[in-house]
C-alpha cells in the first residue's frame, strides 16, 4: 500500500517557479506552511514589501500531513504550564490559544474560505486510573476560567472531559483560502531554499538556492530553523514522529479526542472519514520505522475493524517547557516554532504576535513565547537533551539496520540498490549537526535520528533543518 495523506494539494501557480539572481524586500517570510502564510496574512496591509520563500512549494511540509484540530483542549498542558511556571502563564497560554481559534474563525469568515469547517466538541481522556486525578485537575482550572466543561462517560475509558467552541478543518483548503485573500500583495518564490543568514548593518543577508536576498526584517517559519545561534532551538526542543492512518467508515462521530497517557490516541472525523493518530514516539536510532507503520495500520483495523486507505508519518518539535519560541532572537529576525503538536492555533498566534513585534514594537503576548527565554526547566532538558542526542549518537554509529555500509577512505556511505538495480549512494552524516543517518525501510528515506532531517535516496533534503544534500559518490 502506498503512503499518502487524505489532504490533497492543488497545483501551485506557474508564477511561484521564478527565478532571480539577487532581490531585496522589506520583510522576507521563508517557509510557506500554516505559520509563514499565517505571517504574510497579518502583514499583507502593512504598506511594506513581502516576499516569501519555500524550498519546494508552499504548504506541502508538516502541515500537508498535519490532523487540523482547532482547539484549546490539549491533553492536560494547563495543569502541566501551571506545576512548571506558574497560574498565570497557565491562563496566558489559554487566552492565545482562545484567541487563536477565534483568529481561525474570522479569518474564515471575512476571507469567504470553504475549508470544511465544523464546530466540534473536543474531548480528553485516560485509559488508565493515574489520569483520573490528572482530568479532574483539568477540568477544575478550565472551569476557573469559565470554561464549559462536561464530564464524558463510556465503559471503554477511565475518565473523560469534553468542552465546546472548538473545530476541525480542511487545512489545505484553509491556506489555499489565506493565499488568495493575500492574493498579489506578497511575491512568492517556490523551490528556493534558504541555506545561510549573514547581517550587513540594518540589513539581513539570506543566501538561498537561486541568490541573495537581502531585508531589513527575516521571518523564520520553515518548522525547524536551519542555524543554530541565536536561537539555540536543537537544545531546548526534540522531535516526536506520529503515525496517521485514515479510513472511510459508516458511523462518522461530532467529536475529536485525544487521550493523556503516554501511548498516544488521537480520533477526528473529515466527513465520512475516521482519521486516527497513534504510536507517537521521540526520535532515536532504534525506531524501526516499517514496524512502527505496520503496528499503527494493525492497531487501527483491530480498533476500527477496517483497513487504512490512507497512512502517512509525520513529525514536529516539541519544546521543553511546553512552550513555543515565538518572537525576536536578533535585531530583526524572527522564529516562530515547536508548537508540540498544536501548531493550527500556536502557527495563527505567531503570525499576530510577529506582525504585532514588527508593526507596533510590541505583542501582549510577547513574553510568554519569548524565545530567547532559559528557564531553570529549558537549562536542566537542555542538559537532559544533549545526553540523549550523545545517546542517539553513540547509537546511530552502530545501527545496523540500512541496507548496507561501506567505508571509503575512513567515511561511511550507505548504499541502497533499487528494484532496477541502480545503486544509490550517499555520505551517512547529516549536514545540519553530524548525526548518523538511518535508514527508514518504509519509505526508502535517509532520516537523521537527533533532528528530524530527512533525505531522498539520492541525497536531496526531503525535510529540513538540513539544508544541503548528503554527498553522492
Ligand atoms: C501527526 C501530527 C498531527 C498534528 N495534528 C495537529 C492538530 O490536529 N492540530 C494542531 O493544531 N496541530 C497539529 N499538528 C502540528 C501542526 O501540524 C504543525 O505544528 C504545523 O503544521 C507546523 O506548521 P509550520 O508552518 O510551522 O511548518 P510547515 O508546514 O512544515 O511549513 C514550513 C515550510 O518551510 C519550508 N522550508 C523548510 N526549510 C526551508 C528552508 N531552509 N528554506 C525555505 N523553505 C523551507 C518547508 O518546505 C515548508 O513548506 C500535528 C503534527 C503532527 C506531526
Amino acid at each position: 500500500m502506498e503512503n499518502k495523506t487524505i489532504w490533497e494539494k492543488k497545483k501551485s501557480s506557474d508564477h511561484f517557479c521564478r527565478s532571480f539572481k539577487s532581490l531585496h524586500t522589506d520583510i522576507l517570510i521563508i517557509g510557506g506552511g500554516i505559520t509563514g502564510l499565517s505571517t504574510a496574512y497579518y502583514l499583507k496591509d502593512s504598506g511594506k514589501r513581502i516576499t516569501l520563500i519555500d524550498k519546494g512549494s508552499v504548504f506541502s511540509g508538516v502541515t500537508s500531513k498535519t490532523t487540523a484540530k482547532v482547539t484549546y483542549l490539549q491533553g492536560i498542558i494547563y495543569q502541566t504550564l501551571e506545576k512548571k511556571f506558574n497560574l498565570n502563564v497557565a491562563k496566558k497560554y489559554f487566552d492565545s490559544q482562545k484567541e487563536a481559534i477565534s483568529s481561525i474563525c474570522k479569518i474564515i469568515k471575512e476571507c469567504h474560505i470553504s475549508c470544511d469547517l465544523c464546530e466540534v466538541p473536543s474531548v480528553i481522556f485516560s485509559l488508565e486510573d493515574n489520569g483520573i486525578v490528572k482530568i479532574e485537575n483539568e477540568k477544575e482550572l478550565l472551569k476557573r476560567w469559565g470554561v464549559l466543561v462536561e464530564d464524558v462517560s463510556d465503559q471503554r475509558i477511565k475518565a473523560g472531559i469534553k468542552v465546546q467552541d472548538t473545530y476541525t478543518f480542511h487545512p489545505l483548503k484553509y491556506l489555499e483560502g489565506v493565499l488568495s485573500s493575500i492574493g498579489k500583495k506578497i511575491d512568492i518564490y517556490e523551490d528556493t531554499m534558504a541555506y545561510h543568514i549573514s547581517s550587513c548593518g540594518h540589513q539581513h543577508v539570506v543566501e538561498t538556492s537561486k541568490g541573495k536576498i537581502t531585508a531589513s526584517q527575516v521571518i523564520i517559519a520553515c518548522h525547524y530553523p536551519f542555524f543554530l545561534y541565536p536561537s539555540l532551538i536543537p537544545l531546548k526542543t526534540y522531535i516526536k514522529r506520529e503515525y496517521v492512518n485514515a479510513s472511510q467508515i459508516q458511523d462518522s462521530q461530532n467529536y475529536m479526542a485525544i487521550n493523556i497517557d503516554s501511548n498516544l490516541h488521537s480520533i477526528r472525523y473529515y466527513q465520512d472519514y475516521l482519521i486516527y493518530g497513534s504510536n507517537m514516539q521521540r526520535l532515536t536510532s532504534k525506531i524501526d520505522y516499517q514496524k512502527s507503520y505496520q503496528k499503527s495500520r494493525s492497531d487501527f483495523k483491530r480498533l476500527f475493524g477496517v483497513e487504512a486507505e490512507y497512512t502517512w508519518m509525520n513529525q514536529d518539535i516539541m519544546s521543553n517547557d511546553f512552550l513555543p519560541f515565538i518572537g525576536e532572537v536578533r535585531d530583526g529576525l524572527y522564529i516562530a516554532t515547536a508548537f508540540n503538536a498544536w501548531g493550527m492555533t500556536n502557527a495563527t498566534i505567531s503570525g499576530k504576535v510577529i506582525a504585532s513585534l514588527i508593526l507596533s514594537g510590541k505583542s501582549s503576548y510577547q513574553s510568554l513565547f519569548n524565545p530567547k527565554r532559559m528557564n531553570l526547566f529549558l537549562l536542566f532538558d537542555s542538559v537532559l537533551g544533549s545526553f540523549h542526542y550523545l545517546k542517539v549518537y553513540a547509537q546511530s554509529l552502530w545501527k545496523k539496520n540500512n541496507p548496507s555500509y561501506v567505508k571509503i577512505e575512513g567515511i561511511l556511505y550507505g548504499v541502497y540498490i533499487d528494484r532496477e538495480g541502480k545503486r544509490h549512494i550517499v555520505k551517512l552524516l547529516c549536514p545540519h549537526m553530524k548525526c548518523n543517518l538511518v535508514f527508514n525501510r518504509e519509505e526508502k528515506t535517509w532520516d537523521c535520528p537527533c533532528h528530524g532531517s530527512r533525505f531522498d535516496l539520492d541525497g536531496n533534503v526531503i525535510e529540513g533543518p538540513a539544508t544541503s544534500t548528503i554527498t553522492k559518490k
